[in-house]
């Protein structure tokens, strides 16, 4: 697939999929493309879903107007530090 068609996709998404830290910040997206009709970029988002709830994040699929309303929050960025374990809690 080339870039051109990969970004053709990724901008006929009306979702993406967030992964959610418990404490509600979004440390992590991608697109959904599961009704693209191309099995292998359904495959990619599937694979990434399968990665953040390993990572012991809950997902949410939410439109891209919800997306786009709230700040992403990287998850090392995150103020509420729930996954900085190793850091002293004052
Ligand atoms: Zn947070």
């Amino acid at each position: 697939m080339t870039a051109d068609k990969l970004n053709a996709l990724i901008d006929s998404a009306t979702h993406v999929y967030v992964a959610v830290n418990s404490c509600g910040c979004w440390s992590a997206v991608t697109t959904d493309l599961s009704a693209c009709g191309n099995e292998e970029m359904a495959k990619y988002t599937a694979d990434d879903v399968a990665d953040f709830i390993r990572s012991g994040q809950r997902v949410e699929r939410v439109s891209l107007e919800e997306w786009k309303k709230k700040p992403f929050v990287s998850i090392t960025k995150c103020p509420h530090k729930q996954n900085a374990s190793k850091e002293p809690t004052a």
